[in-house]
């Protein structure tokens, strides 16, 4: 299961990750990392049966945890100019080439906010 993280400055470059990893024993797999100047956000995927662990290893060392986002397209505002769907190096977001809809697989998301960001109409929202 994915885990969306948020950390403030100061733990941004705490060996954090790699501690409780050494800790638990449990693999982590980091998706996306970014830090900006208020702190940092991330995703990292974590097997199944250890989310709760992680998660409350995670809390204790003062990082905050919640489900994994997504983003949403308001179809009421988008002119369909595919800027998103080019600038998507995941392809969490195509169209579809028979029916030309757009298509969002959410698992594939790793929530990097560049079409949200890059968006002309701002017609990208985030889930939260
Ligand atoms: S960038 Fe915005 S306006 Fe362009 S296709 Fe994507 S959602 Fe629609
Ligand atoms: S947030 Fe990033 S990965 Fe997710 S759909 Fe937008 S560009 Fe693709």
């Amino acid at each position: 299961m994915d885990l969306y993280l948020t950390f403030p400055l100061s733990l941004a470059y705490e060996p954090i990750l790699a501690n409780i990893i050494l800790e638990s024993k449990v693999p982590i797999s980091f998706i996306s990392i970014k830090i900006h100047s208020e702190g940092g956000e991330g995703i990292v995927s974590v097997p199944d049966d250890k989310v709760d662990i992680i998660t409350k290893m995670l809390k204790e060392k003062g990082l905050q945890v919640l489900s994994k986002r997504h983003v949403v397209i308001d179809n009421n505002l988008c002119i369909e100019c595919g800027l998103c769907v080019s600038l998507c190096y995941v392809n969490a977001l195509t169209i579809d080439p028979e029916t030309l809809a757009f298509v969002y697989v959410e698992d594939r998301c790793v929530y990097c906010k560049l079409c949200v960001d890059a968006c002309p109409r701002d017609a990208i929202k985030t889930s939260m």
